[in-house]
C-alpha cells in the first residue's frame, strides 16, 4: 500500500509522522493509499515552510511577466492531463467522472485568469497630490502562503488560490484533505515540470496537527481555508490572533424559491440536478426548495419525477447521475438527519436511504430523497445536511421566502426561478447571500468573480478567485514623493 510523501523544497520527502490514515474509495470500501496522519506532521509543516520563505525571498522580485509563465505551461499540462486526474477524482471523491471533467474545467479557469495578473496587479498613482509631490500604490507579496482544503472538490479548491499567490510573488503551500490527497499528488508531479523554482509551491500532508502548525508558524503570513462552518471559524479567529491575514470559506443551506410564473419542465430538472448533484456535497448544492403558491402541487410533482428518475451508482460508469457521499460516517449522518426530519414532523416524500447499487454493495450510496413539510422553526431547515436530501417548503409569497431566507445564518447561495424581472430584481436586492442565482440552480462565481459568500458561510473580507485573490496575496505600499528641481540641479 502507497504511503503518500510530501513534496517539500522541490523534492517528494517521506513525512516525520510514521503513522497514517487511509484514503478509501467512497464506492468500494477499498484502500487506495495511506496519508500521513499525527503530531510529527507539524515538523514536515515546518521544514516546508522554511524552504517556502527562502523561495520566496528570490521570487518576489522576478519580474511578473515571468512569474506568469508557469502558469500557461500548468495550464496546457491540466488539459493534456484531465482525463487522468478526472480519474482520480472520482476514485477517491466519488463524483461522477462527468463532475470531475466540470470540476478540473474550474480550476484551469482560474489559471488562466492568474495568467492575467501583470495586468491585474497594477496599481494607481497620482500626480501633484501637493506642488511637486507625486503619490502612487504599489502591492507586494506577504511570504509564505497555505492552503486548508476541504474533501468535496479536490481539484478545484487549491486553485481558488494557488495561481494568485505565486502570480503576486508569493509561495505556497497545501494541505489537502486527508480524505482526498490523491489528486494534489497528481497536480504536484505535474508542476514539477513547469519551471517553478524549488521550495516555491509544497504538499504536506495531514489533519488538524498540520493545520494547527500553519496557525502557529511565525513565517506564514496568509491563510486560505475552505472547509466547515465550524472549523472556519475556528481557523479565523486563530489564524487572526496570530497576526495573519485569514480568509476561511463554510458551510451552507442554500434556498432556491421558485415561483409560480417557472418555467416547471426546465426548473425542476435545473434543481434536481443542483441538490442531487456531487450527491449533494457541493458547498452551493440547492438544500430548502421553497415552492411559493404551488396550490395544484404541480411544481412538486415535476421535481418528485426529475429526482426520482437520477440514477446512483459508480462515478466512472458514464451512465451514472450521482454517486457516493463520502465516507459510511457521512452517509450514517445523512440517513440520521433523514429520521429527525420525519422526527420532526416532515413526510418522506422520496426514501433514498439503503440504495443497493448492483457490483458495489459496500459504497455509501443514499438515492435521492424528499423530505416535504418540515416545520420552518426546526432545526433541520438550518442544518447543512450534506447530502442528497431535498426539503420541499411551500410558502405563500416571496416576501415570506425572503424573510425565511434571511433568518438562516448562513450565506452562501441563494437562487430564484421566475420569468418576472420585477420578482428577480427584489430578490437580487434583498436576499442575504453573496452568490445569488436568477433561474440558475448553482450560482458558481466564474474565476473572474470573487467566491462570494457571507454570514456563516464566510470568515473574512476578500474571497477567493479573481481581484480579490490579487487583494488577498498582497499588501500595498503608498509611497509619497517629492523630488525638488533645486536638489537635482546640484548633481
Ligand atoms: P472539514 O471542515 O471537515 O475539513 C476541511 C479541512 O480542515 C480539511 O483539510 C481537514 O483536514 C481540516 N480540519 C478538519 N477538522 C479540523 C480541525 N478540528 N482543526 C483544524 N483543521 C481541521 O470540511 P470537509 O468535510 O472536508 O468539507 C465539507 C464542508 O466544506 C462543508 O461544510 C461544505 O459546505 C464546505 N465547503 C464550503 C465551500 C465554500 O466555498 N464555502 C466550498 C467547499 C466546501
Amino acid at each position: 500500500m502507497e504511503k503518500l510523501k510530501n513534496y517539500i523544497n522541490g523534492q517528494w520527502v517521506a513525512s516525520a509522522e510514521t503513522q497514517t490514515t487511509p484514503v478509501i474509495n467512497p464506492a468500494t470500501q477499498e484502500t487506495l493509499a495511506t496519508v500521513p496522519f499525527g503530531i510529527g506532521t507539524a515538523k514536515d509543516l515546518d521544514a516546508a515552510v522554511q524552504s517556502a520563505h527562502e523561495a520566496y525571498l528570490e521570487w518576489k522580485n522576478v519580474p511578473v511577466m515571468q512569474r506568469v509563465q508557469p502558469l500557461y505551461k500548468l495550464k496546457v499540462l491540466l488539459e493534456q492531463n484531465q482525463e487522468e486526474l478526472s480519474r482520480i477524482i472520482t476514485l477517491e471523491c466519488g463524483k461522477t467522472i462527468v463532475e470531475s471533467r466540470a470540476e478540473l474545467q474550474r480550476a484551469i479557469e482560474n489559471v488562466e485568469t492568474a495568467c492575467a495578473t501583470p495586468t491585474l496587479i497594477q496599481s494607481e498613482f497620482s500626480e501633484n497630490i501637493a506642488r511637486g509631490v507625486d503619490e502612487f500604490m504599489i502591492r507586494q507579496a506577504l511570504g509564505v502562503c497555505v492552503c486548508i482544503a476541504p474533501f468535496n472538490f479536490p481539484g478545484m479548491i487549491p486553485f481558488w488560490f494557488l495561481p494568485y499567490a505565486i502570480a503576486c510573488g508569493n509561495s505556497f503551500i497545501i494541505k489537502p484533505s486527508e480524505k482526498v490527497p490523491l489528486t494534489m499528488v497528481k497536480v504536484f508531479e505535474l508542476m514539477e515540470n513547469i519551471g517553478l523554482p524549488k521550495g516555491l509551491v509544497s504538499l504536506v500532508h495531514g489533519g488538524k496537527e498540520t493545520v494547527d502548525a500553519m496557525l502557529g508558524h511565525p513565517k506564514v503570513k496568509a491563510v486560505s481555508f475552505v472547509g466547515s462552518t465550524s472549523v472556519a471559524r475556528y481557523i479565523y479567529s486563530k489564524g487572526a490572533a496570530n497576526g495573519k491575514r485569514v480568509q476561511a470559506q463554510g458551510g451552507a443551506k442554500n434556498p432556491v424559491v421558485i415561483m409560480p410564473d417557472a418555467d416547471l419542465e426546465v426548473t425542476a430538472n435545473i434543481i434536481a440536478d443542483s441538490v442531487y448533484g456531487c450527491a449533494g456535497q457541493r458547498c452551493l448544492a440547492a438544500s430548502n426548495i421553497i415552492t411559493v403558491g404551488d396550490g395544484g402541487g404541480q411544481i412538486k410533482e415535476s421535481i418528485y419525477e426529475a429526482a426520482k428518475k437520477k440514477v446512483t451508482g459508480f462515478g466512472l460508469d458514464e451512465s451514472v447521475e450521482m454517486g457516493p457521499v463520502i465516507s459510511s460516517q457521512s452517509k450514517s449522518r445523512v440517513e440520521m438527519l433523514i429520521e429527525k426530519g420525519i422526527g420532526e414532523g416532515a413526510n418522506l416524500l422520496l426514501d433514498g436511504r439503503g440504495h443497493q447499487v448492483s457490483g458495489y454493495q459496500n459504497g455509501n450510496f443514499i438515492a435521492p430523497s424528499i423530505l416535504e413539510g418540515l416545520p420552518l422553526g426546526g432545526e433541520l431547515v438550518k442544518t447543512e445536511i450534506f447530502g442528497p436530501v431535498m426539503s420541499l417548503l411551500p410558502m405563500k409569497d416571496i416576501e415570506q421566502a425572503i424573510a425565511f431566507i434571511n433568518s438562516n445564518n448562513y450565506g452562501n447561495m441563494a437562487c430564484i426561478f421566475t420569468s418576472s424581472g420585477a420578482s428577480a430584481r427584489k430578490f437580487r436586492n434583498e436576499a442575504d447571500a453573496g452568490n445569488i442565482g436568477v433561474n440558475i440552480g448553482v450560482a458558481a462565481p466564474m474565476a473572474q468573480f470573487p467566491f462570494s459568500g457571507w454570514n456563516d458561510s464566510f470568515f473574512g473580507d476578500l474571497h477567493g478567485q479573481g481581484r480579490h485573490g490579487i487583494e488577498f496575496f498582497t499588501q500595498t505600499k503608498v509611497v509619497i514623493e517629492r523630488w525638488p528641481r533645486e536638489w537635482t540641479r546640484k548633481f
